[in-house]
């Protein structure tokens, strides 16, 4: 039989994802007795993360009470760090992002420096919404690099190496008495567009373009992270044959990775040695802007890199629809995507790809904060956390 929790948080989920509810029709889709339902509605509106309204009357006389979740009971504060910029925001418990920044930084100088300028964004945040500190019930953060499940710290990651074993959520727990979550960039990326560009696909695999190349699947509508939380690390695997020349040296410490071909640094590093005038991503995008025809070339040819790599990703898992964003995939415009989309096409499975559908991310560069802003309330609002909210004089 379900806990007191996991049945709140049972209820609550299926008012979070179908909309509006009356008491039949709550009881309908989860199965459960009137008496059921009302008893986790009764501690729901105590907790005030339920609100009822009157609905439509659909007959003469007195209209059915409608009930909704009240995605205003409190707010997220999220920030989705790369590797030369974070964006940060405050955000309701649907998602909806109410004011954000964004902030050019050195990730890779540390975890301290760029977490101390998160911060005092987020103290902005709140300083502008006269949103108190109560009010925040989830923190979520997002890095370009592999997160240990459950543990709140990247481990050995390539593009920020001194953010190894940090430990985020310690970080914060001076300043915030609510739940931090640490979650892996192309993870929170995936999971926002699963929820909001594709609702209805339960099967996605989302790849981020940025300096480096990372990506995140949903599986059955959950995210995947694997056994560790390694899964999903296209921007390492091999791309050079293991007898043949080993290709060039990845930020991994290997050879051959896709990464070291077609990540944003290993263009920026070809188009160096071509003797352009480039020296960060930022001069890259503008060259890309102005239709330099070397660096065109070069992001074409990482189209082909990256469309080969998603084909063996199709082959495994089998997506319904794999979405490409990040910085490069904005700049790279239609010569990455269709370079991207014709190897995809090419090398995966018939079977794979006779529905597949790939796309641009149209929540660009919004996504990684609506992703993190559904995987905190996900979290918070899970049978492990919610009796946080759900008081006990609730029941
Ligand atoms: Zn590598």
């Amino acid at each position: 039989m379900a806990t007191f929790e996991e049945g709140v948080s049972e209820t609550l989920q299926v008012l979070r994802h179908h909309g509006p509810a009356t008491r039949s029709k709550l009881a309908l889709i989860s199965g459960l007795s009137r008496s059921a339902v009302n008893l986790r509605l009764d501690a729901l509106l105590g907790a005030n993360l339920v609100r009822g309204s009157q609905g439509e009357a659909s007959t003469k006389g007195r209209p059915a009470d409608l009930f909704a979740f009240h995605e205003r009971r409190g707010r997220l504060l999220v920030a989705d760090i790369g590797a030369t910029k974070f964006r940060a925001g405050l955000c309701d418990l649907s998602g909806s992002v109410e004011v954000e920044e964004s902030i050019e930084v050195d990730v890779a100088g540390g975890p301290e420096s760029v977490l101390g300028i998160v911060l005092e964004c987020f103290e902005r945040f709140l300083k502008a919404t006269n949103v108190d500190r109560e009010v925040i019930l989830g923190v979520g953060v997002s890095v370009p690099a592999p997160v240990k499940s459950g543990a709140g710290m990247t481990v050995n990651p390539p593009i920020i190496p001194r953010w190894n074993r940090f430990d985020v959520p310690a970080w914060f727990a001076p300043h915030f008495a609510c739940p931090v979550y640490l979650e892996k960039d192309a993870n929170a990326m995936a999971l926002g567009e699963a929820r909001l560009a594709f609702p209805g696909i339960e099967n996605l695999l989302m790849v981020k373009m940025g300096t480096g190349i990372g990506s995140g699947m949903v599986h059955n509508g959950q995210l995947f992270r694997g056994a560790d939380g390694a899964a999903g690390d296209l921007g390492h695997t091999q791309l050079a044959l293991i007898d043949a020349d080993e290709g060039p040296l990845c930020k991994c410490g290997n050879h051959g990775c896709l990464e070291a071909y077609a990540g944003g640094w290993a263009i920026l590093r070809d188009l160096q040695e071509t003797g352009a005038a480039v020296d960060t991503q930022d001069d890259l995008v503008a060259l890309l802007a102005s239709g330099h025809p070397e660096a065109i070339r070069l992001v074409r040819r990482a189209g082909r890199y990256v469309g080969a790599a998603i084909a063996s990703a199709v082959n495994m898992v089998n997506p319904r629809v794999v979405v490409l964003g990040g910085r490069m995939v904005a700049a790279g415009g239609d010569h990455l995507f269709a370079s991207i989309r014709e190897m995809v096409y090419r090398r995966s499975l018939p079977l794979a790809t006779a529905e597949l559908q790939i796309t641009r991310s149209s929540l660009y560069p919004r996504g990684g904060l609506i992703g993190l802003s559904h995987l905190v309330a996900d979290a918070i609002l899970a049978p492990e956390q919610i009796g946080r909210l759900v008081s006990k004089t609730d029941r």
